[in-house]
């Protein structure tokens, strides 16, 4: 099934009914269940949801990166400024990764490897997708440093030598040395303090307007969506139930789980003792409940959300919901 609300354009970006599933002999972890969305260019999309709601697992399906053993995709397609980019030969896709599409992993201590010299993990990179000579690639490797904020002096160090946010800084920048047109970013901020987050998000934002690069950004928090984002998807039990620009999703939330997200947050202007966090837990991903991934979480659940697949609606220009009640959910609990 094609995107309701797709523009006559070509999208930058296309995911069409993407379903990634991990397995072993006894069971099988749904863990991305036919999700669809369109990213335009140099517009950034925000992927939120708490752990293990299957964000990761559709940047590695887009990347094709997830392991070879033990992960399929048993439907689905990802289309890259019209090109059909999910069942292209692995050499054609070894060309795209890093070239036109590139990841910033969560951890820059596991992203980098802790016995080479950063400035030749840079290097390497650059020299992976180009063909230009050694002293080209070097000059390049020092100005990708400088870019984001190394001096190019310590392009001989190790990243032991480093600070989290300056590794940080060093993934980026792997991650950018060749300019690709989408950059993955998956929780790039998280392993960092407050205000280390605040100048590495601000570096990525500068990053990414200059080169006019489009995005994905994976998090839990809203406030670097509201930071970041143009659009925003919110991911649950592996499936998208909300999708919309930011203001739309900010201002009209209007899923059950969106509106428990927001009212979950601490409001500084209200004296309150107490946070509201939504109640239970989210399902078992090798065993989800039938109908809406969220129902047995939802006050507003009603036996027809409990069989049948929960169609995407449209609730307003643009701006997608799939909930059977979004209607009356708005009136009680929206904004
Ligand atoms: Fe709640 Fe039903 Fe909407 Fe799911 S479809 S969010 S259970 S009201």
């Amino acid at each position: 099934m094609k995107d309701m609300n797709k523009k006559e354009e070509t999208p930058f970006l296309e995911v069409n009914n993407l379903t990634v599933e991990y397995f072993n002999k006894t069971q099988v972890v749904h863990a991305v269940s036919d999700i669809s969305f369109q990213l335009q260019k140099g517009k950034t999309l925000g992927l939120v949801g708490e752990t293990g709601a299957g964000k990761t697992s559709i940047a590695k399906a887009i990347l094709r990166i997830l392991p070879d053993v033990g992960a399929r995709i048993p439907k689905g397609e990802v289309m890259l400024n019209g090109v059909q980019i999910s069942s292209i030969p692995e050499k054609k896709m070894q060309e795209i990764r890093g070239n036109e599409i590139s990841m910033i992993f969560q951890d820059p201590m596991t992203a980098l490897n802790p016995v080479q010299r950063v400035g030749d993990q840079i290097a390497e990179v650059i020299a992976l997708h180009n063909e230009i000579s050694a002293e080209e690639t070097k000059k390049r490797t020092e100005e990708m440093l400088e870019l984001v904020g190394i001096p190019k002096e310590r392009y001989r160090e190790y990243p032991h030598q480093f600070s989290g946010g300056m590794k940080q800084r060093v993934v980026i920048a792997m991650a950018l040395a060749c300019n690709p047109e989408l950059l993955l970013a998956d929780e790039p901020t998280t392993a960092l303090d407050v205000t280390i987050q605040a100048q590495v998000l601000s570096l990525i934002e500068q990053l990414k307007e200059k080169f006019n690069t489009s995005m994905i950004l994976i998090t839990h928090d809203m406030g670097v969506i509201a930071q970041t984002c143009d659009d925003v998807a919110i991911v649950y039990a592996g499936s998208i139930l909300e999708f919309g620009s930011k203001e739309q999703i900010f201002k009209h939330p209007s899923h059950p789980y969106t509106i428990g997200l927001f009212n979950a947050i601490p409001n500084m202007n209200m004296d309150e003792e107490w946070l509201h966090p939504i109640e239970g837990l989210p399902p078992d991903p090798t065993n989800l409940p039938e109908g809406c991934p969220f129902h047995p979480r939802c006050s507003y659940a009603t036996e027809e959300c409990k069989h049948g697949k929960v169609e995407m609606r449209l609730t307003e220009d643009g701006h997608r919901c799939a909930c059977c009640h979004f209607e009356d959910v708005i009136k009680v609990g929206g904004k």
